[in-house]
């Protein structure tokens, strides 16, 4: 779905958008960006102020394969569009996806549900790294419900295109055979530009930004995927791509060259997905993040219901919770259940923003009625349970 046309942005709002035109070179000195426009025409556009929006582009491998035409990324509305058509000739049968993250499980999903036998590979051996494993064996025995084939701990090294179905072998020369490969390996950011610029670059070569969202040419700025931001619990800069800051940054930007006051505080890394009939929800820090930036985590898993226990249509609700032994602070928290996890997700990233204790964050009025949570909320139960822990440890 198209959010808004080009010529939406020209008409309504006197924007002169120029599809078709790639950046090439940011001249800093001359204030000037050069580059390609349709036809390969060359541009160049003078300017006072830059905003660098480049986002963040997939990550191929580079081993042999990779550039066969059944094998597919999902980045832009035209990757999807290439990969439905492929679906609607009917020939897809088998699917191998290469990664494991949000993207993937979503394409997982919607394969499945044309019909479309899938398999999900990756190196590592653990299924989401980041989420504590009593919720990510919820989360696996959900894709095994859904006939979704998980090989964790295969490190695809060539794609043999020679034959129909592609064969796609690891590194120890075991294969699995798909009439497509989808690769969701992860992002990485669209730097280069600033970095050719001389730049500051900043977490995973993000570009580096202040609060204002310059970049370190107080004249340039850089929002989205391609730029860092704070995270607001460690302070640290992170790089954390989606789409809330993104958009958030790109509007900060307008009002700062507009000459208003601008101080985006930054970001809890809150994000949430779904895998089939789950939905999956962090926020701030796991244990072993919250360990390297050099707090004394301690953590909780619990499981509860997502709704009053005698209420018909309840179902399990688990919550991961992580605190700071030392400062008391509320670290971050995971959640995963059928219902009630995605938006919920939403009260502990405020207590983040607001850096509050397990304490204070367990004494919150959180809401309850029979149809939408027992008396005591499942984050108030993590949170009881953490604070116990942390006293303890
Ligand atoms: C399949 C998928 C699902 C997602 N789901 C979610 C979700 O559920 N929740 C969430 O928060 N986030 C999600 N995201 C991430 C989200 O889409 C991004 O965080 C967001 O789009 C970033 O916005 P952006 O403007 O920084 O970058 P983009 O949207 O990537 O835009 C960058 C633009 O810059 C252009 N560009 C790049 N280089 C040049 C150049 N040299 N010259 C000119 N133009 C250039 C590109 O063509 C593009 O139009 C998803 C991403 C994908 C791919």
């Amino acid at each position: 779905m198209v959010v808004r046309t080009a010529e939406a942005f020209r008409k309504k709002s006197s924007i002169d958008a120029l599809t078709g035109h790639r950046v090439e070179r940011i001249d800093s000195a001359a204030g000037r960006v050069t580059g390609q426009g349709p036809d390969g025409k060359a541009f160049a556009l003078a300017y006072d102020r830059l905003l660098i929006a480049t986002g963040a582009e997939p990550i191929v491998p580079r081993q042999p394969g990779f550039d066969h035409p059944q094998v597919a990324v999902v980045k832009t509305l035209e990757d999807a569009h290439a990969i439905k058509t492929r679906l609607a000739t009917g020939a897809v049968k088998t699917a191998l996806i290469m990664g494991m993250g949000y993207i993937a499980m979503e394409m997982a999903e919607a394969l499945r549900l044309r019909e479309v036998s899938v398999a999900m590979v990756k190196p590592r051996a653990e299924l989401l790294p980041w989420l504590d494993l009593d919720l990510a064996a919820t989360v696996r025995r959900e894709l095994d419900a859904h006939q979704v084939q998980l090989y964790t701990g295969f490190d695809v090294a060539r794609i043999d295109g020679g034959q129909r179905p592609l064969a796609v072998y690891d590194t120890n020369g075991t294969s699995l055979s798909a009439d497509l490969v989808i690769v969701a390996t992860g992002v990485r950011p669209n730097s280069a530009l600033a970095d050719a610029a001389g730049l500051q670059l900043g977490p995973a070569q993000s570009i580096a930004v202040d609060r204002q969202l310059r970049t370190s040419n107080p004249v340039i700025y850089a929002a989205g995927d391609c730029a860092d931001a704070f995270h607001v619990v460690t302070g640290q800069r992170a790089w954390i791509p989606l789409a809330l800051r993104a958009n958030r940054a790109g509007w900060a930007v307008a009002d700062h060259v507009c000459g208003k006051e601008v101080s985006l505080q930054g970001v809890a890394g809150t994000a949430v997905f779904k895998v089939f009939d789950l939905q999956v929800a962090r926020t701030g820090l796991t244990m072993a993040e919250a360990t390297q930036a050099g707090f004394a985590p301690a953590a909780v898993t619990i499981s509860t219901s997502s709704r009053a226990h005698s209420h018909p249509g309840a179902t399990p609700i688990q919550v991961h919770m992580v605190g700071d032994k030392r400062s008391g602070r509320l670290l971050g928290t995971q959640m995963v259940g059928r219902e009630g996890a995605a938006h919920r997700i939403n009260a502990p990233a405020v207590a983040l923003h607001a850096a509050m204790t397990v304490e204070q964050f367990s004494q919150s009025d959180l809401a309850y009625a029979p149809p939408f949570g027992p008396t005591w909320d499942p984050l108030l139960v993590a949170a009881n349970q953490l604070l116990k822990k942390m006293k303890e440890e």
